[in-house]
Parts: structure tokens; sequence; C-alpha cells
């Protein structure tokens, strides 16, 4: 019987470890910064794209790896200007990843992993089951696949990342930590690590984690209430990491990195549209430097959940403003294309 062998990602390789697999095989190792500089720089699909590397260098290469880029299956423009691509990884899953054109700004929006562990109710990703965490290179190709759309589009590369497409980028840790690292490397994408937000459904001992290495990246949590008992009946996970918990962990990311935390929040009819959550939500962020997002509620097949009356927002506002809590709306973008927040499921896929 035989032993199939499998083949090994070059992309798994850094520029050093590419540099002595040609030696190695009595090749000059300039050919490794040559091949490092068409998966980096150039991003091509195949060893075929690599043209001043010749024919028999690339059966070899060839014959011991494969180079798993992403692709896009499918896009679809919104009426706004989001674009919203399907993006099909080498076993043929897919996640979604969405370019935001924002006045003179453009913010890739993308995935960390095929589905989703949690279970907030209100978020259409999490109807679908995990399947698995995204490789660092596929979150890099996410980025410069973007990058690349941003320029076609509209004339300019992407200026900020945001992690709040599928799944919860902190139960992929690794990866996330080693994608954002080659984003914001000069021989990736360069972009400033102050431009990278990353979103999380608030997994206290992982922020602590992100402390201790002193990341330089933004972070955003979804609270959405400052209520346990009510925050647990919406993300039922979060029994698992108490407010209390988590408000420590916060605590320690300021303290450790001096960044200010970034508070996600919905506002929906008789869930938390009443004073005592607002009175919550206040003493909640009063307890560490921060700011609050609202955001606007996508709908998803969950009929429970429903926008509060502008009213009620507008009291959101108000109390929060007066307890100098710096307060920000977030419009909703691609809505006609299911492109926003909490929306992305692949319905195309599915269907
Ligand atoms: N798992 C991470 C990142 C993905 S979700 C997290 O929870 O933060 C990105 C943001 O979209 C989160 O703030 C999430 O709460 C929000 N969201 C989820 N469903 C939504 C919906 N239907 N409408 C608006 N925002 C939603």
């Amino acid at each position: 019987y035989s032993l199939i062998k499998m083949k090994k990602d070059i992309r798994s390789l850094n520029l050093k470890e590419l540099c002595s697999f040609f030696e190695s095989n009595d090749f000059p190792s300039f050919r490794g910064n040559q091949v490092y500089n068409w998966l980096w720089n150039k991003s091509v699909f195949s060893f075929d794209e690599m043209t001043n590397i010749s024919l028999q260098l690339r059966d070899l290469l060839k014959k011991e790896f494969v180079i798993n880029h992403i692709k896009i299956d499918n896009i679809q423009k919104s009426k706004d200007g989001t674009i919203k691509n399907a993006v099909k990884l080498f076993d043929d899953l897919l996640v979604e990843s969405v370019l935001i054109p924002v006045k003179n700004r453009t913010t890739a929006c993308i995935s960390s992993q095929v589905g989703c562990s949690l279970d907030c109710e209100f978020c259409a990703t999490s109807k679908l089951k995990r399947i698995r965490n995204l490789n660092a290179d596929e979150i890099f190709d996410q980025a410069s696949t973007i990058n690349l759309q941003s320029k076609h589009y509209y004339n300019r590369p992407i200026s900020n990342i945001v992690f709040m497409g599928m799944g919860e980028p902190l139960l992929n840790y690794k990866n996330l930590i080693l994608g954002i690292d080659k984003i914001t490397s000069k021989d990736g994408l360069g972009l400033s690590p102050k431009r990278i937000t990353v979103s999380t459904s608030g997994i206290s001992k992982l922020i602590i984690k992100m402390a201790d290495s002193q990341v330089k990246f933004n972070l955003a949590v979804s609270l959405h209430s400052a209520i346990e008992e009510t925050r647990n009946k919406i993300m039922p996970f979060s029994v698992k990491f108490p407010l209390d918990e988590l408000l420590n962990a916060i605590k320690y990311w300021n303290k450790k990195t001096g960044k200010i935390v970034t508070y996600e929040y919905i506002v929906w009819k008789e869930i938390n549209d009443d004073l005592r959550h607002i009175n919550a939500l206040v003493k909640y962020c009063k307890a560490s430097p921060s700011k609050v997002n609202l955001i606007q509620y996508n709908k998803t097949a969950n009929s429970l959940f429903v926008s509060a009356e502008d009213n009620i927002i507008d009291k959101y506002i108000y109390e929060l403003e007066k307890n100098r809590i710096p307060v920000t709306i977030r419009k909703s973008r691609g809505k006609d294309i299911d492109a926003a927040c909490g929306q992305l499921a692949n319905k195309l896929i599915n269907q």
C-alpha cells in the first residue's frame, strides 16, 4: 500500500526556511527571496506565474508544495458601494469578506473562522456550526484580496481592517495574531496595527492574554447588555464569561496597553430598551475607560429581535454623553446584500 504524502502549503514557510529549502536542493538561496516575493508581494495563485524561475525549479516546487491561496467565488455589490465576497478556501469551504467604502476610507471586514461556535441569538453566523479555524494565510489573503479590490473599484488601498466577519477571532488566537503580524509587516500590507480592530464577544481570559502580549491593535467587545441576566439570554455562551470577570479583563487590557476599549451595543425592543439597562451600561462604561458604538440592528431570521425606537436610542446617547462617555452610531452598510454585521451566513451558497 502507498502512503500519500500531503503536500505542504509553501506559504507556511518563512523567508529563512524557504531559502534553506533551496540551498538543501542545491539551488542558490536568493531563489528563496524571489519565490517569497511572488508569494507575498505579487500574491500569485500558482507556481507557473513565477516567470523568473526556471521550469525545472518550478517542477521541484510543484512536487513538494501547494499554494493554498483563497479565491473569490462570488461578488455582490450593494447600492451603497459595499462589496461582499464569498471566499472559497482550498478545501472548498466558504467564508465571507466585505469591503466597506466610507468617504476617504475603505474598511475590510474579514472572517476568522468557518462558521462560529458561539450562540448569539441575534446573529445569523451563529446558526452555522463552527467547521474550522482559518489559518493565518487565509486571514492575510482576505486582507490582501480586499486591498486589491479596493484599488480596483475605488482607486485606493484599504485603510482599516475590522475582524467583524464570521467567527470569534479570539477562539482562533494563534492564527489571528500570525495573520495580523503578516498584515502589518513590511512584506505584507504594511498596515498600521492602529488601523486594525479585533471584535470579540468577550472571552475574558484571552483578552488578558492579548494584554500580556502587548498587542498594538484595537479591541472592541460586543456587550449588548451590561445586565448579566439579559446578556446570558441573548448570548447564552456568556454564562461562562460573567460581566465582572470581563470587566476585570478589560481593565487589565487598558492598564497594559493604554488603549481604550469600544463596546458594541445594539438596542432592541423589550430586551434592553429601558432605564435599568441604560444605567447599567453607564455604570459599566465608567468602571474602565471606554467608548460605545451603538450598532444598528440588521434583521436576521430570529423575529424576537426588533430594533428599538429612535427615542430610546437618543436616551442612551443622552445618558452616555451626560456621563462623558464617547458614543458613536454605526450605520449599517450593505444591508441589501446581507453583508451587514450579523448577516454573514452564506445565504447565496446555501440556497
Ligand atoms: N464574534 C465577534 C466578531 C463577529 S460579530 C464578536 O462577537 O464581536 C461582529 C459584530 O456584529 C459584533 O459586535 C456582533 O455583536 C454584531 N452583530 C451580530 N449580529 C448582528 C446583527 N444582526 N445586527 C447588527 N450587528 C450584529
